[in-house]
């Protein structure tokens, strides 16, 4: 079963930052939402992200470049039963990096990553 998690970003300061392959980006100091989702194993996919994996950190998707910068944490994870993209769009914000975190997306969200402000 697929579940879906939000990762409720705070990058403490303005920041260039390489996404991969997508491109280098400015990010606006502020909190982000990032919207997805693990099958099985939700809890590992989290506990990763948010840095506290007995496993080396390696960047591997989207979201690693933004949690992996300097003056960024995770303030908070939500988990939710729903389907990920519905979650991400009726999330609100703007999509300041198009692309991010959507490649595998048929949805058309055109971003999984959302700025919710300063
Ligand atoms: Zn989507």
């Amino acid at each position: 079963m697929k579940q879906t998690y939000r990762l409720f970003i705070r990058l403490e300061h303005p920041q260039r930052i390489r996404v991969g392959r997508l491109g280098t980006f400015d990010f606006a100091a502020g909190l982000y939402v990032y919207t997805g989702s693990a099958r099985g194993g939700i809890g590992s996919r989290v506990l990763r992200h948010m840095g506290l994996s007995a496993r080396p950190r390696r960047v591997r998707w989207h979201i690693d470049y933004l949690l992996t910068a300097p003056g960024c944490r995770v303030e908070r994870v939500d988990l939710h039963e729903g389907i990920e993209c519905a979650i991400n769009r009726a999330g609100g914000g703007s999509s300041p990096v198009p692309g991010f975190g959507a490649s595998d997306c048929t949805a058309g969200c055109g971003s999984h990553l959302r700025f919710l402000g300063p």
